[in-house]
């Protein structure tokens, strides 16, 4: 069976002209077509480093990696992977249509979504109806990270890389758009790597949750909260099994930061 992700003993981190930075070592991590799985760490500890591999935005210094049984770049070239940061880049002379058209411009593997209706459908589902003719200056912060959203998704990417994609918005905005997720996650049974330093977003989106810490950067653990959710990957933040995992996931980055 074809894996969404899978490493062995995989080193990332950066070359520089004297010497190789490692930042994380000995990876080996498996994530299953269609998999929810959120990442937790502390600040510099390697979450991002890790996507930029995943994402053919870095070689790894070392050991293997392949997405969705290909090589990062081959899937990179297939343009299969969304990503997401937590300063969503709009260009700030476009409108939010040619914002999200953008992968299409610079050559996306599908061609002409607005005649087949799909960036209407990605406005909609993002709640962004109405709002295609706006600036990005005249959005809120939460509209801005949809708009990143609906372009990330506009070539129905297999696997999403999200790097902390709400770490700058406000508590109600963020859970609101933590449930859109999850909406989208269900509707287009997409794979899902989500970095967050909010434990409560972590357990709350993943169905499985990965600790990374630093100084040896490492995978500490993966939480599967599969059984403490139902089937579609719901829970309820005040369910005790949420708490639980919650509390121990919280002890456990306190440990390793
Ligand atoms: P996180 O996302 O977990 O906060 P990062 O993956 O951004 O951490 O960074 C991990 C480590 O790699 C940090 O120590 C950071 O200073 C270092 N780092 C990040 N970018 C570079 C780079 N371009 N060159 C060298 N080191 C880097
Ligand atoms: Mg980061």
């Amino acid at each position: 069976m074809v894996l969404a992700i899978e490493t062995k003993s995989l080193n990332v981190g950066y070359r520089n002209a004297d010497a190789d930075v490692t930042v994380l070592s000995g990876v080996d991590l498996k994530v299953n077509v269609g998999e929810f799985l959120t990442i937790l760490g502390p600040s510099g500890c390697g979450k991002s480093t890790l996507l930029r591999v995943v994402a053919d935005l870095l070689e790894p210094l070392a050991g293997e990696i392949t997405v969705l049984g290909e090589t990062p770049h081959a899937i990179r070239q297939q343009r299969e992977v969304g990503f997401v940061f937590q300063d969503s880049t709009l260009l700030p002379w476009r409108t939010v249509l040619e914002n999200i058209e953008l992968p299409t411009i610079v050559g996306g593997k599908n061609a002409a979504p607005v005649v087949d209706g799909r960036i209407e459908n990605l406005l909609s589902l993002l709640g962004l109806d109405g709002l295609n003719e706006r600036y990005p200056h005249q959005l809120s912060g939460g509209q801005r990270q949809r708009v990143a959203i609906a372009r990330a998704l506009l070539n129905e990417p297999k696997l999403l890389l999200m790097d902390e994609p709400f770490g700058a918005l406000d508590e109600i905005t963020r859970d609101r758009l933590n449930d859109e997720i999850l909406e989208i996650w269900r509707r287009t049974g997409t794979t899902i790597l989500f970095v967050t330093h909010s434990i409560m977003e972590a357990v709350y989106l993943g169905q499985r949750v990965m600790m990374l810490a630093s100084n040896p950067g490492r995978i500490v653990s993966i939480t599967d909260l599969r059984d403490a959710k139902t089937k579609d990957n719901t829970c309820k933040r005040e369910d005790p099994a949420i708490i639980a995992a919650m509390a121990e996931l919280r002890q456990s980055l306190g440990e390793v930061s």
